[in-house]
């Protein structure tokens, strides 16, 4: 199973990964969910859209993630601050240049960049960009456990939920 993968010498399985794991999850599942996710490459980066105390930014690079907050500004002009987590500096590096200190938008161009380093399959990244939400036949179920929309009779998105479901899985387990 790819959640058992290893890298970095941290063992996916280890009980100190675990442990950091299950500390995650108590805080937010879907915090825990995203850090796995992008721990095993299938997000390149993952953004909480909130701060993060120093307690679990320290969580976070114990799992072998660089961490960066950055100031957005939302349309009332009111500043928030974001988190994002990425096994690659470089990952940090394209969203800082890109957003660090912008106002947050959902332009074309932002969609594309967020699609990419999000790991969104292209194919539902330019759908969305020219009609967001096109009738999909996903069941429930599978909806819930995705980060993107998927575009009609998508090719991608069934590979990825097959990863996307063992991870889930096994947060569920940890
Ligand atoms: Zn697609």
């Amino acid at each position: 199973m790819a959640a058992r993968c290893t890298d970095g010498g941290l063992h996916v399985g280890s009980s100190e990964f675990q442990s950091h794991l299950r500390a995650l999850r108590q805080i937010d599942f879907e915090l825990a969910y995203l850090v796995l996710l992008t721990r095993e490459g299938l997000k390149p980066l993952s953004r909480w859209e909130k701060p993060l105390d120093e307690g679990v930014l320290g969580l976070l690079q114990q799992m072998h993630l660089a961490t960066r907050q950055m100031r957005r500004t939302v349309k009332t002009g009111q500043e928030v601050i974001e988190t994002v987590f990425s096994r690659t500096l470089a990952c940090i590096r394209l969203y800082e240049q890109s957003f660090a200190g912008t106002p947050i938008d959902k332009s074309p161009a932002t969609q594309r960049i967020e699609g990419f380093l999000f790991g969104y399959p292209p194919c539902c990244v330019e759908q969305y960009v020219r009609k967001p939400y096109a009738p999909n036949d996903l069941a429930d179920r599978d909806r819930e456990i995705l980060f993107h929309w998927a575009c009609p009779r998508c090719k991608v998105t069934p590979v990825l939920l097959d990863a996307y479901r063992s991870i889930h899985d096994l947060l569920s387990r940890c």
